[in-house]
């Protein structure tokens, strides 16, 4: 299955975190707790800054 990752900047707090694009569950912040990501059935909704994709190897 396909997927790539990408790297994720937190609003709140700057922290970056890899996470994959089709999270099928919500994804919090490992610093500050915000909302990172929620699952939509497809890709996930990004609610950080996207850093950059990570090709998925
Ligand atoms: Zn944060």
């Amino acid at each position: 299955m396909a997927g790539n990752f990408i790297r994720v900047a937190c609003s709140d707090c700057e922290n970056e975190q890899t996470i994959f694009e089709k999270a099928s569950s919500s994804v919090a912040c490992a610093v500050c707790g915000t909302t990172l990501a929620t699952p939509t059935g497809g890709k996930a909704a990004i609610e950080g800054e996207t850093v950059e994709t990570v090709e998925a190897r």
